[in-house]
Parts: C-alpha cells; structure tokens; sequence
C-alpha cells in the first residue's frame, strides 16, 4: 500500500476504489446528456454515504454539482469528520467551500489538468487533498470540453 502523503499524493488503495464509484456517477450524467462530473461521499469507516453526478443540464439547475449531489444524497450526518469526498475533477469554489462549510475531512480528486479549482485552498487550510491524476477521468473531461465547449464554459462561469 502506497503512503497517501506522498508527495506524488498517488493516494491509497481504497481511494481508487472511491474513484470508480464517481468515475461510474460520471458517465451516468454522460449518458444523460449532462456534464460528466461524478461525486461520491464516504464516511470515516468507509461506508458509501451517498454519490451523485452533475446535473446542471438535466435539470437546468447549476447548483448541481457532482459534489452536491453526493452530500445531498448522504442526507443529514452527525459530522462530517473523517468523511471523505471523492470527485473526479478537482472541486470548484462553490464545492471547495462545501467541504469546508460542513468540515469534510478528505478530498480525493480525479484530476486537475482540466480544472484547476479550490483544492490547494482547501489543503491550506487542513484539508487532506489526494490527487489521483486519473487518466481516465482526465479523457473524458477533455472529450467533453471538446464536443460541447458552450456548456463547459457555462458551468465554470466563463460564458
Ligand atoms: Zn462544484
């Protein structure tokens, strides 16, 4: 098992395995027609608490995000301490201030080569941040941008 503090943050084994379960959330909202970013919300024994995937397209509304969709899912939680959300894009501010909002312990994300969005910030400020730098999820993000840059560009605010 690789030691997640790394300076590579390779992360650990069972981050992987959290990462295919938003890898999966994303190609669900692909297939919808949506924006393929997908989130999964893990608890400190490693229960999955709930997942979701970006649905600003589907329902019109780009307050969903993948990461809200997954806190959402998980319902009311006692505390957030020792969760950990896996997204596969690095979280945007919006997201990156959920995480810290509600004191979300671990971040885990896909990749940042897309996007760079709040998570040095979220490291700076006691969060613990794993990078996986995933092919897979990078791939598609890229494809993505490629074939609908319009809506792309709408969901990061850059229209
Ligand atoms: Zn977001």
């Amino acid at each position: 098992m690789k030691d997640r503090d790394d300076a590579g943050g390779t992360g650990r084994d069972v981050d992987r395995a959290w990462l295919a379960t938003a890898v999966a959330e994303a190609r669900t909202g692909l297939a919808e027609g949506g924006i393929p970013i997908g989130a999964a919300l893990y608890g400190a024994d490693g229960t999955l608490l709930g997942s979701g995937h970006n649905r600003r397209v589907q329902d019109s509304d780009p307050s969903m995000h993948a990461e809200t969709a997954a806190f959402r899912a998980a319902g009311r939680q006692r505390s957030y301490r020792g969760t950990t959300m896996v997204t596969t894009l690095s979280p945007c501010w919006y997201c990156s201030g959920l995480v810290r909002q509600f004191g979300i312990s671990r971040v885990v994300v896909g990749e940042a080569a897309t996007f760079h969005g709040g998570h040095d910030w979220l490291s700076r400020h006691g969060v613990e941040v794993v990078l996986l730098d995933d092919a897979e999820c990078t791939a598609m993000m890229r494809a993505f941008i490629q074939d609908h840059p319009d809506v792309w560009n709408e969901d990061i605010g850059d229209a």
